[in-house]
């Protein structure tokens, strides 16, 4: 994505919305002949595969899972034959196991696929899980441990985050105007069970649609929070600071303050489930940028492979220099479109070769452009500069550990240097200091 260049008084950046799919509606892709599913595809423990070559399997039916509690468990999203269970690797570097599936195209549904009986915390805590609901925004926290957390009794705030600050993406902004109901229920579900006083729906101005709907139905408990249009408004610290003016400190949690956040997106899933019983099998995301012939929201199940998604969406229309996983700002670049919708995949982002800015790094000139647009008011020039000498009491004093990697300071940089990526390094240098007891 063409950078920005010039900084900001204000923390964070204000990048281009390119919001060109957000009047677009969800289309179901028709099923795919194959899909892939990898083991892991959440924050915390991978799941053993349950289904070996050979085996038939239904729509809905359990394929992986693990006793773990940070974890949560996967599900065949189409009905057909395991043509294989073997290695693949993450964009994290993480070596799994990942279950092909050759599908029948007859959609057929698990039996298990039953609306679950909720009457108590326990029950729907137990539901979640079962739904296989990880936290859909792109962190991937399972969400039935985010929802009973050792705070629980202290809860008393739902913030819904709503933002969806990242450049491109529309897959949350289609999820409130389309899923209203779904997200509204959810919503009163979790306050319920949780017993939360109140919650709010924090949402970029930048979503009129959504907005108004929103807006109908709004209640005493349950409010909506405009937001200013500046990236990253979804950040969790920065939401919660714009609509609770709670500042989270270093080493707590949200929990801590009593509050409990959750996607948007995640909420009309889980009002969807609670109603049906249909597991997270599909996924709705964007798939825009301009190496893409015709941008879309698309319903697909999981695991279906970039490419034939790209080709539901018209193929490329000029030839692609970078594909993201999410958003250009904190998505992850692929190396390829043979990779496969994950549960925590928002977009498929397909930028032409012409418009990839590929950063050529000089010597930083201490302009503090970095320091102003970092919304959590960290050093990342300092950070850049003690990671390149190993200076790990630095990285620690200035606590590169808040980092969010959210990419504001990279942007405004007017020397490109590659802060992030300093970042990253700087992050590993610290742990692998504190590791050894440093
Ligand atoms: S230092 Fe980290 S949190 Fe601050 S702007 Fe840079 S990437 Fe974002
Ligand atoms: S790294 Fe240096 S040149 Fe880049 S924004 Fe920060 S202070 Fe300016």
């Amino acid at each position: 994505m063409k950078k920005r260049r010039f900084g900001s008084h204000l923390p964070g950046v204000s990048v281009s919305h390119h919001k060109e799919t957000a009047n677009i509606p969800i289309i179901p892709m028709p099923t795919p002949k194959k899909v892939i599913i990898p083991m892991i595809q959440q924050i915390g423990a991978e799941c053993q595969p349950l289904v070996k070559k050979g085996d038939h399997v239904l729509v809905g039916q359990t394929i992986g899972d693990t006793e773990q509690r940070i974890s949560a468990p996967i599900h065949a999203s189409v009905s057909g034959t395991v043509t294989a269970v073997q290695e693949f690797v993450t964009t994290q570097n993480v070596v799994t196991y990942a279950v092909h599936i050759e599908s029948d195209g007859l959609q057929e549904l698990d039996p298990s696929v039953q609306p679950p009986q909720v009457d108590s915390l326990e029950s729907f805590i137990t539901a979640v899980r079962r739904s296989g609901l990880v936290g859909l925004g792109g962190a991937g926290f399972p969400s039935h441990a985010k929802l009973n957390p050792k705070t629980l009794d202290s809860l008393h705030t739902l913030v819904v985050n709503a933002a969806e600050c990242e450049p491109y993406i529309t897959a949350d902004n289609r999820a409130m105007v389309e899923y209203t109901k779904h997200l509204f229920q959810a919503i009163e579900t979790v306050m319920q069970y949780l017993e939360l006083d109140q919650a709010f729906i924090g949402v970029e101005r930048n979503k009129p649609e959504a907005i108004a709907l929103l807006r109908k139905r709004e209640t005493d408990k349950i409010k909506v929070k405009v937001l200013p249009t500046r990236y990253p408004q979804g950040g969790e610290k920065v939401m919660i600071y714009e609509i609770t003016g709670q500042v989270i400190q270093e080493g707590k949690l949200p929990g801590d303050y009593g509050v409990l956040v959750m996607n948007v997106s995640s909420l009309a899933f889980l009002g969807q489930f609670l109603e049906t019983g249909m597991p997270l099998v599909n996924k709705w995301l964007t798939v825009a940028g301009s190496a893409i012939a015709i941008p879309k929201n698309v319903l697909v199940p999981l695991g279906t492979i970039y490419r034939d998604i790209i080709d539901f969406c018209g193929g490329y229309s000029a030839e692609p220099g970078e594909i993201f996983m999410g958003g250009p700002m904190m998505g992850i670049s692929v190396f390829n479109d043979n990779f496969p919708v994950l549960k925590n995949n928002n977009a498929i982002i397909a930028l032409a070769k012409e418009d990839v800015y590929t950063p050529k790094e000089s010597p930083c000139i201490n302009c503090g452009k970095c320091i102003q647009a970092c919304p959590l008011r960290l050093m990342p020039c300092m950070f850049d500069r003690a990671g390149q000498v190993g200076d790990v009491d630095t990285l620690r004093t200035l606590k590169i550990n808040l980092c969010m990697e959210c990419g504001c300071c990279a942007y405004v940089c007017p020397a490109d240097r590659q802060l992030v990526l300093a970042n990253k390094l700087g992050k590993k240098l610290l742990r692998e200091a504190q590791q050894k007891g440093k």
